[in-house]
């Protein structure tokens, strides 16, 4: 048999709409993040660091372009720019520039998160359930010939609940819950791949994805570490140090995600671009190629923000890939979204599978039997999803059946009021990247 030599690769972008960053906060960023002080903060002393000029010595050169550079520091600042960029990006030429192995444009799977529930938000992210999902989505369906598809993106509530800062519990976050019921109910949507909000994961996050979403692309596991000056900085905020640094696909561990274990969910690996931590570069993508060469089925992944420039980015992977198919020629690359990339890579063949259908039967006045009538739900349960008459979300655990493709909700003191309730739904991925959303409507 011929070996199937493939790349398949994703572009997945964390999709978060528009940034701003006054000359102030980025001086604050700066010296965070190289434990410095400036005397000036203008936008004077900013154009002169990036030529080099005022660079503390103690710093190398390199060190400070790689995080500060006018590429990383040019934000859209409002949705006009974001349409601007998108207007640029889904021109038919951009697209085509370097058409995949079938002929195919370049995809783009947008991974929109909400950002929900902040008191103080310098950086004018535009708050609210579904704002950016909704941006996009719109955008997907007139465009329907480029292959687009929205994903999954999410970030942790902040201590102080500020939009600016990142964190790392789910635990912490109910509005993890209420931003996926309201997908559910309001979209007839339910997410079957994702990011980690800063690439963060941690064991809650890893058990609340083995509940729910199949594919996760997150691992930005690469050699050159954050080199910092211990190991409790090292080990703060994203830490993919244990995982494969190969461009492979693994089930993690139960305890420890970044080993491979025993999980029923996928985790891929990805590398920013162009960014200042976790790159891609051409011995990555040299990597991909010679392994896809060896007949294994690679998924090699990018990620960015809609904040930045992604027509440049695009430009860089590119010419990656040109080197990378010089060199190895029998391999073909094809662009994907990410669930298709996950399903293809790890080898699933749809056409024989049923497609998840889910159910709700309402058997008494109260009760509510929630079940499969096609393929299977991904994890234990599928997502509950109620509206209250009042405008309230919430999500709540269903009641187990006795075989797995039953489970119970019904309403009572200890759950919902019947004459609270507006709406029940449920949502549900299946392993293959399908899902399937079931709404039952109260008068
Ligand atoms: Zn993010």
């Amino acid at each position: 048999m011929k070996k199937n030599k493939t790349v398949y690769i994703v572009h997945a972008v964390d999709t978060e709409g528009p940034l701003y960053e006054s000359t102030k906060a980025t001086f604050k960023r700066i010296e965070e993040l190289f434990n410095i002080k400036f005397k000036i903060k203008n936008k004077k002393k900013l154009k002169e660091l990036f030529k080099g000029k005022g660079i503390p010595k103690k710093i190398s050169k390199k060190k400070f372009f790689s995080a500060i550079n006018p590429h990383l520091l040019t934000y859209n600042k409002n949705w006009n720019e974001i349409k601007k960029m998108i207007n640029q990006i889904n021109d038919k030429k951009f697209r085509n520039k370097l058409p995949d192995s079938n002929g195919k444009n370049w995809k783009f799977s947008w991974h929109c998160v909400d950002h929900i529930g902040y008191k103080f938000n310098p950086r004018r992210r535009s708050v609210g359930y579904h704002k950016i999902f909704d941006f996009y989505n719109n955008i997907i369906k007139k465009r329907k010939n480029l292959g687009d598809k929205v994903h999954f993106h999410f970030h942790p509530m902040t201590t102080y609940k500020e939009a600016h800062r990142n964190s790392k519990s789910y635990f912490n976050s109910s509005h993890l819950y209420e931003v996926i019921a309201r997908r559910i109910i309001d979209r007839n949507w339910f997410p079957t791949s994702f990011r980690a909000g800063f690439h963060i994961e941690r064991p809650d996050i890893n058990l609340f994805l083995e509940q729910f979403i199949p594919y996760d692309l997150s691992n930005t596991s690469i050699n050159s570490k954050k080199n910092k000056i211990d190991n409790s900085s090292n080990a703060e905020g994203w830490d993919w140090r244990r995982a494969t640094k190969k461009w492979e696909i693994y089930n993690p561990d139960h305890d420890d995600y970044q080993l491979k274990g025993a999980c029923r969910r996928y985790i891929g690996r990805v590398l920013s671009i162009k960014n200042r931590t976790e790159s891609i570069n051409l011995p990555e993508v040299m990597k991909a190629f010679k392994q896809a060469n060896k007949g294994v089925k690679t998924l090699m992944a990018v990620t960015s923000h809609d904040f930045r420039n992604i027509a440049t980015e695009v430009d860089e992977v590119r010419n990656f890939i040109v080197k990378a198919k010089k060199k190895y020629p029998n391999v073909k690359f094809n662009y994907v979204d990410t669930s298709e990339g996950f399903r293809n890579t790890i080898n699933f063949k749809m056409n024989k599978k049923p497609k998840l259908k889910l159910g709700i039967k309402r058997i008494n006045k109260n009760s509510f039997k929630i079940l499969t009538k096609n393929g299977e739900v991904f994890g234990p349960q599928p997502f509950l999803a109620i509206k209250f008459k009042n405008g309230r979300y919430m999500s709540d655990n269903l009641d187990f059946g006795l075989n797995k493709k039953i489970w119970y909700y019904t309403l009572n003191e200890d759950t919902v009021l019947l004459k609270d309730i507006k709406v029940l739904a449920v949502g549900a991925a299946d392993k293959f990247g399908n899902y399937d959303v079931c709404r039952y409507f109260f008068n």
